[in-house]
This record gives C-alpha cells, structure tokens and sequence, in this order.
C-alpha cells in the first residue's frame, strides 16, 4: 500500500454563526496531497462558508484550520474571534488559489496582467519569469490568444478559464473553487470542466463546490454532502453516488437530477 499522503487542508470541529444562525455546526475534514475534495448540499447548507473559512476569508468561531500543516492563529472566542496574525494569514493566502463564481478579474487590467498581478506584487517574483509563467498558464487554459485583451472582450468561460490561470500562476498549494461555473451557460461550462478535470489528474490538491454532481463524481476522490452545517455524509464517491446511505442525501441527488 501506499503510503499516507499529508493534509493540505485539514480543518478541526469548525463552527460559525450569524448572530443566531448557526451555519457550520461542527464540520471536520482533510485534503490530502493530490486529492480533490467536493463539497455538495443544498442551497444555504454553508458550503460557501466552510470554503471561505479555509482562507479566513470569514473568521470561525471556534475549531482549526491547518494548512500545510501550520495551524492558522486566531485569538479571542466566538463572534470576536480574529486572525492572530496578519503576516501569516497574508503567506497563507497568497499559497491557496481560490475560484469563485464570479470571476472578479480586473476590468481595466489585460488578461496578461491579471495573471501576472499577484505573482509581481505579492510575491515579488522578476517580471520575466512571471510573464513566461503566465503566458504557459494561459495556453494551458487555452486562452493564450487572449493575454492582451480585456476581461469584458471575453466571454464568461474564458473569463473563468483566466481566473483560474490567474490562480494558478501563485503555485498554490491547493485550489479553491466555489461553484466556478454557476454562472455560465451549460456550452462554456464544459470548457471550464474540462480545465479543472485537467487540473485534478495533473494531481493538484483541490476543495471544489460543484452543483454538478456528474461533475463531482468524475473528479472527486473524497465526496462531502453538508446538511444543516453539519456533514450528513461522505465517502468515496462511488459510494456516496452509487450506494447512497442518508435519505437527505438520497433526496437531494434526486432534485439535482431533475434540476
Ligand atoms: P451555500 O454556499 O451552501 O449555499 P452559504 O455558506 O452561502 O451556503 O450560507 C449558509 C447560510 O449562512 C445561509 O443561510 C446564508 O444566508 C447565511 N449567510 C452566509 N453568509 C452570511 C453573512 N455574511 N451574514 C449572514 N448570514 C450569512
Ligand atoms: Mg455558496
């Protein structure tokens, strides 16, 4: 057997609220090297949430979040709980990748210089190597005819496809997606599909929130199904798909395929 790939993400006993709204009620799991972990449930079951905790882009309440195995510092409890650490939580982000639903590019940037963006500023990185880098990125996605354009000169899957090249270009560690193709049209959505599969059998380390459970199927090593801010199931996804155990989760896969 193999041995044991690390956490690249784990995350410990997660708990948030608003106000008295308590969306994640105690989630824990990990991504290993090289896996890619999906993130399904219902609408306002808190995926969003436990994604963007990831990256402290919202503050738990209370539990952990290791990446690389390096715990992010907090301080304070519950609502006022802070990140601890400005520099750290800066080195962390620039190491996580995150694709949203909308592509948040700069409009008055050119392609090129949105990838590029990050790699020159954050990281200061020579602008030939990163130029050169990005560029590969670009072909990659299949978008290299489109460095020098700008974002509203393409259409939203090659605007999604520079988002995720834009990522890519920091060499993260793992890449976030939050649902990345909710807001296209079902003929650009393959094309995205078809960069983040391409993704995932390179081996990259991903957590992905897909609505698209044939998607999630197809790409997925580990399946999480949120419930209520709590994991109702999860598993491999053959097991979770082709021998389904919770009645929720049986209800849902049965409304997202007549959806
Ligand atoms: P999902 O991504 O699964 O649809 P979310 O994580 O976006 O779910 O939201 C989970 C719940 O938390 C929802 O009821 C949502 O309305 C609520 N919520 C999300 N963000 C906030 C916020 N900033 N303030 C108050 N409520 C929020
Ligand atoms: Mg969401």
């Amino acid at each position: 057997m193999a041995a044991e790939k690390w956490p690249v993400v784990e995350i410990r006993d997660l708990h948030k609220s608003y106000g008295d709204l308590e969306v994640l009620k105690g989630i824990s799991f990990s991504a290993r090297e090289g896996e890619v972990v999906s993130l399904i449930g219902s609408s306002g079951s808190g995926k969003s949430t436990l994604l963007r905790c990831i990256n402290m882009l919202e503050i738990p309440d209370s539990g952990a979040v290791f990446i690389a195995g390096e715990e992010i510092v907090l301080r304070g409890q519950g609502g006022a709980r802070q990140v601890g650490d400005e520099s750290q939580i800066r080195r962390i982000r620039s190491e996580l990748g995150m694709v949203f639903q909308s592509f948040n590019l700069w409009a008055h940037m050119t392609i090129l210089e949105n990838v590029m963006e990050a790699p020159l500023i954050v990281q200061r990185r020579t602008r030939p190597e990163v130029e050169a880098e990005a560029r590969a990125m670009l072909a990659k996605v299949g978008i290299a005819d489109k460095a020098d354009s700008f974002p509203n000169q393409l259409s939203g899957g090659q605007q999604q496809r520079a988002a995720i090249a834009r990522a890519l270009c920091i060499n993260p560690r793992v890449m976030l997606f939050d649902e990345p193709t909710s807001a296209l049209d079902p003929e650009l959505e393959v094309e995205v599909l078809r960069v983040i599969k391409v993704l995932a059998d390179e081996g990259r380390t991903m957590v992905l929130v897909t609505h698209d459970m044939e998607f999630a199927r197809s790409v997925s090593d580990h399946v999480i199904f949120l419930h209520q801010g709590r994991i109702e199931e999860e598993g491999p996804p053959e097991a979770v798909f082709g021998a389904t155990q919770s009645t929720r989760l049986k209800q849902f896969l049965n409304a997202s395929s007549h959806g």
